[in-house]
């Protein structure tokens, strides 16, 4: 699923394929996946047709496109997809295609679960995916900030991937923070020091700037179709040697599955 490395990087390789661009035409083959004007893809294509893509933002782990004329698109990976600039216009398709007037297209495939949401400014900011928390990569992300942010009765862990508290952060990203970090994911928030929370928050931008840097997680593909190269030092790799020490890493599922090592995590 893509948290937010891979929201960045999707939003920065988009950028200079569709910003500035003016939509010719939309073909929608997975009517399911407009939610806003729900199902409905004669209004989605038909409300998109002539707009001027102005630019690609992100939320938490939303793409959200200015458009011009004040009707903006979310769009919402949710269990993933591929978002993939076309040098030439697309005819055919599984998914949504946006073709542009210069001739090029941005294609939208392998959709699972994802959402278009088609819908004026005001009315797109009472969507769940747009009320998220804190942006982490936001530079007032220091100690006293984080401390204020995280529920403190909840473990490292749970408080990570609370979205009301700091938005973009899922599964993955939170065991690599917390193994940066050396933290027991199981530890409470209130528990923690001040140089703990300092160095949590120090880690989490960290981690999720590695990620940016290396195009987000392998399995995520950018917009010209490039895997991300990110390597996970304990998401997904129980039984695997620890990086740092060579312990074996643990998966411990209490809902959601948490990966760690308990030798150089306290
Ligand atoms: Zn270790």
């Amino acid at each position: 699923m893509p948290e937010l490395p891979e929201l960045e990087v999707a939003r920065k390789t988009l950028k200079p394929c569709v910003a500035g661009k003016r939509i010719a035409g939309v073909l929608v083959e997975r009517e399911r996946s407009i939610r806003t004007p729900k199902e409905d893809a004669r209004r989605f294509a038909a409300g998109l047709k002539d707009k001027k893509v102005e630019s690609v933002e992100r939320r938490g782990k939303a793409l959200l496109f200015k458009m011009s004329g004040g009707t903006d698109v979310v769009f919402h990976y949710k269990l993933g997809a591929l978002a993939v600039c076309r040098d030439n216009p697309v005819r055919q398709t599984d998914g949504v295609v946006w073709n542009f007037n210069d001739g090029s297209a941005l294609e939208f495939t392998d959709m699972q679960l994802s959402e278009f949401h088609l819908a004026p400014e005001d009315e797109l900011a009472a969507l769940p995916v747009l009320k998220g928390g804190f942006d982490p990569l936001s530079s007032s992300l220091i100690s006293w900030k984080l401390k204020e942010l995280l529920p403190s009765r909840k473990q490292l862990k749970a408080a990570l991937v609370d979205q009301k508290a700091i938005a973009g952060i899922g599964n993955n990203y939170s065991d690599e923070i917390l193994w940066n970090a050396r933290l027991n994911p199981f530890r409470k928030v209130s528990d923690l020091s001040e140089k703990e929370i300092s160095e949590l928050a120090r880690q989490i931008q960290a981690t999720l700037k590695e990620s940016i840097k290396a195009g987000g997680e392998s399995e995520f593909r950018d917009a010209r179709g490039h895997h991300g190269r990110y390597q996970e030092k304990v998401h997904r790799r129980a039984g695997e040697p620890c990086p740092r020490d060579g312990h074996q890493i643990e998966m411990v599922k209490k809902g959601r599955k948490t990966f760690w090592c308990p030798q150089c995590q306290k």
